[in-house]
């Protein structure tokens, strides 16, 4: 009797041409090849159904993440650290992540928390993205840093908002169950924000629709993760990861919305700003007055606001405060330059003039914290050159050494860095 040969009972695809076939093993002559597997696993994902989930942590098994934080208080010990100044973000956020990791260390469904993401709303360079990703480090979770202005509605140019998952898998070298529990950094949250004198001939491809995207990831949903991050595919195998204790912390500058908060306040005359005088408003720091509704006003759809719970401030660095970031943090610049310095045999240090000269030219060439680094760079940059196997045993940067090697053309060169 001649064999009967074995196709797949989907596709039709004989043997041969498949590189491999499966029989049911309940019936005999029915069989399924890799191809139509691999779509079917494809459809599945696209359902939000697989099985990444089958080793996740179950309900008995607590992750311990952060088990040697004990309080909001050693989190925010942590935070003091590393960031200067910026006590009402440090105990908002200590607070916030201390409960979410707590909700996801019992794992304990009998009253459900619900997740607290964050937006923190600051001038740029005032320690948004240095909060997050030392908090992270205190949890020991992974983290990754998005920019929103990168993701675009689904079907146009740029990144599905997916794709911000994508990052995260390939920090944990694409361990689901460790990615999470991550903390993801979404900066510039505020350039998604929905321009409202857009007139609406054409869609608004980086607003509205991309914060729509956004929702569901907030939230705490299963999304299928292009592995290599981009544009999404339909022959492209998908990762699933739920979202759900994954800790989203927005930030943007939200120029121009201490206007809004001021008309607010001016214009209220009941309701819980009542109690502020106009005449007591601190108008030099506007956004610690800052309310959903002014995140609203500015073009956040209220879904997304909604989402975002924990809402709190950064203040503007004055001088005082660059002086400490230059000397006081634990890897403040002046710290790594002697560790350095010492490693070439050589003590170095810095005269009090030598630094409020750098802070002041940050601050005159409108760089802020972000600028210390580069113009303390130059300055030590002929240093750096020739100090190694010179013999020199100590040097003191003054403000004379600093102001002759920051050079004349520094200030149109950072500026425009
Ligand atoms: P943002 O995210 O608000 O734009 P960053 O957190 O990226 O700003 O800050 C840029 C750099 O400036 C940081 O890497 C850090 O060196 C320094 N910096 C900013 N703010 C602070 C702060 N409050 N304390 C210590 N360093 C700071």
């Amino acid at each position: 009797m001649e064999k009967k040969k074995v196709i797949c009972s989907f596709c039709g695809t004989p043997q041969d041409s498949s590189r491999l076939i499966f029989r049911s093993p309940m019936m005999n002559n029915v069989f399924i090849c890799d191809n139509c597997i691999s779509s079917l696993n494809n459809m599945l994902a696209e359902y939000g159904i697989s099985d990444n989930h089958a080793d996740a942590p179950t309900k008995d098994e607590p992750m311990n993440i952060g088990k040697d934080i004990k309080s909001p208080a050693d989190i925010k010990a942590r935070l003091d650290d590393y960031v200067i100044g910026q006590e009402s973000a440090k105990r908002y956020l200590s607070v916030a992540v201390f409960n979410h990791y707590q909700r996801i260390n019992q794992n304990n469904d009998d009253v459900e928390i619900d997740k607290s993401n964050i937006i923190l709303v600051g001038r740029t360079g005032t320690g948004k993205t240095l909060l997050a990703r030392t908090i992270a480090k205190t949890m020991q979770v992974p983290f990754t840093i998005v920019d929103a202005t990168v993701l675009t509605e689904a079907g146009y140019v740029g990144e599905d908002v997916e794709s911000i998952l994508t990052r995260l898998l390939q920090e944990v070298d694409y361990d689901v169950k460790k990615a999470e529990r991550g903390i993801v950094f979404i900066d510039e949250i505020d350039k998604i924000a929905r321009k409202s004198d857009n007139p609406s001939i054409t869609r608004d491809v980086s607003g509205e629709g991309v914060q729509q995207a956004l929702l569901k990831l907030l939230e705490g949903t299963i999304v299928n993760v292009p592995p290599q991050g981009g544009r999404k595919h339909p022959d492209q195998k998908y990762i699933q990861v739920n979202t759900r204790n994954i800790l989203f912390i927005c930030a943007g500058a939200f120029d121009g919305i201490e206007q809004r908060i001021a008309s607010r306040l001016n214009t209220r005359s009941v309701g819980y700003t009542a109690g502020l005088k106009r005449d007591k408003l601190d108008r030099d720091n506007m956004l610690q007055y800052i309310a959903p509704q002014d995140l609203k006003a500015y073009g956040l759809i209220p879904e997304i606001v909604g989402r975002l719970p924990i809402l709190t401030y950064l203040e503007p660095l004055d001088r005082e405060a660059l002086l400490n970031i230059l000397t006081e943090p634990k890897n403040a610049l002046v710290k790594q330059y002697e560790k350095l310095f010492a490693m070439y045999g050589c003590a170095i240090s810095f005269t009090k003039e030598a630094l409020e000269f750098v802070v002041d030219k940050s601050i005159e060439f409108k760089l802020g914290a972000r600028g210390l680094r580069a113009i303390m760079e130059t300055i030590m940059m002929d240093l750096m050159y020739t100090t190694p196997g010179s013999g020199t045993k100590a040097f003191v940067v003054d403000r004379d050494y600093a102001e002759s090697h920051l050079g004349a053309d520094a200030a149109t060169r950072l500026s425009a860095e």
